[in-house]
């Protein structure tokens, strides 16, 4: 998009780029003031557990509508506040309200979870573990019903490595069970595998797509369904929208499905139980 002349310098911008580049100045400068105002949220999709049949955990999500900007979606947001730094800040929103919703399940007698995505970035700041441990006391959030999925957007720097396999082990150790997201997408899947204690894998919704038009697809998932269980780690399959893809992944033997087919995220207050 960026049209060079010869000495490599920028000498303008198609339209698009620029709009573009706009949004995301926009976004950037907003984000804080949107943090401070509470004007982000959470919503909640369930994950249908197949061994009991039942739905024993939702996985939270980040939404923020903008006066301006309308809907901003988490592929466009995580990216910048990644960037900006402004990632911890909304990893602890998302927290903080995931715990106090699974601690008000607790209460009301529901054995429900709820999973938190995070990026490996978050676990650079040496503090990722100490701030967990603080909003389940706080929230008087029990350990085993907040998990964390980790997506492999980053290889993290070997310097890096000692204390983020510290700070999740630590977590581990207290009951937080952890996930690798958008399994199979990632160039360092194996690595994070090799590394980090991770008992579950969520097969990315983009293998779930082509799953029944192609048969590659369908060797490939079965495979890493294979691969997941003789690992002994809990097996999810995600973008679930129909019947037939949410049979065939129950005949190859996933353990959980986690897609439309279940249920839309939704907002607290929406979710009820029988
Ligand atoms: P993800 O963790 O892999 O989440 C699954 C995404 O697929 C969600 O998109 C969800 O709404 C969407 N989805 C669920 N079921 C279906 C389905 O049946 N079909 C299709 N086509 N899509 C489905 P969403 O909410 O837009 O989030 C996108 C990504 O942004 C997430 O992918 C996650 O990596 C990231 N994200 C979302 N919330 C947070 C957050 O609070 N913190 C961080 N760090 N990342 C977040
Ligand atoms: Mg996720
Ligand atoms: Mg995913
Ligand atoms: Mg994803």
């Amino acid at each position: 998009d960026i049209v060079e002349n010869g000495g490599g310098k920028i000498t303008s911008l198609s339209p698009e780029s620029h709009k573009e580049l706009n949004r995301r100045a926009i976004i950037d400068r907003k984000l804080l003031i949107a943090l401070n105002h509470h004007n982000l949220q959470v919503v909640y999709q369930p994950l249908f557990d197949v061994a009991s049949g039942e739905v024993n955990m939702y996985e939270a999500l980040v939404r923020w509508e903008d006066d301006e900007l309308g809907f901003i979606t988490p592929d466009e947001l995580i990216p910048i506040a990644e960037e900006n730094g402004l990632i911890h800040e909304i990893g602890t929103f998302v927290l903080e309200e995931a715990a106090k919703l699974a601690t008000d399940w607790d209460k009301k007698g529901h054995p429900v979870s709820i999973s938190v995505n995070s990026s490996v970035r978050e676990f650079s700041n040496s503090r990722m573990r100490d701030k967990i441990i603080e909003i389940l006391r706080v929230t008087g959030c029990p350990a085993n019903r907040l998990q964390l999925e980790i997506t492999e957007k980053f290889a993290f720097q070997a310097e890096e490595e000692q204390s983020i396999v510290q700070q999740m082990t630590e977590l581990q150790d207290v009951g937080i069970e952890f996930t690798l997201d958008d399994f199979g997408t990632g160039y360092a899947s194996f690595r994070y595998m090799q590394h980090l204690p991770i008992s579950k894998i969520k097969i990315d919704k983009l293998f779930i797509q082509s799953l029944m038009t192609q048969s590659k697809t369908q060797q490939l998932v079965e495979g890493m369904i294979r691969f997941g269980k003789s690992m002994g780690l809990y097996v999810v399959a995600e973008g679930v929208e129909t019947e037939g893809q949410f049979e065939l992944l129950i005949s190859m033997g996933v353990d959980a499905i986690q897609g439309y087919y279940i249920g839309i995220p939704l907002t607290a207050e929406s979710i009820t139980f029988e």
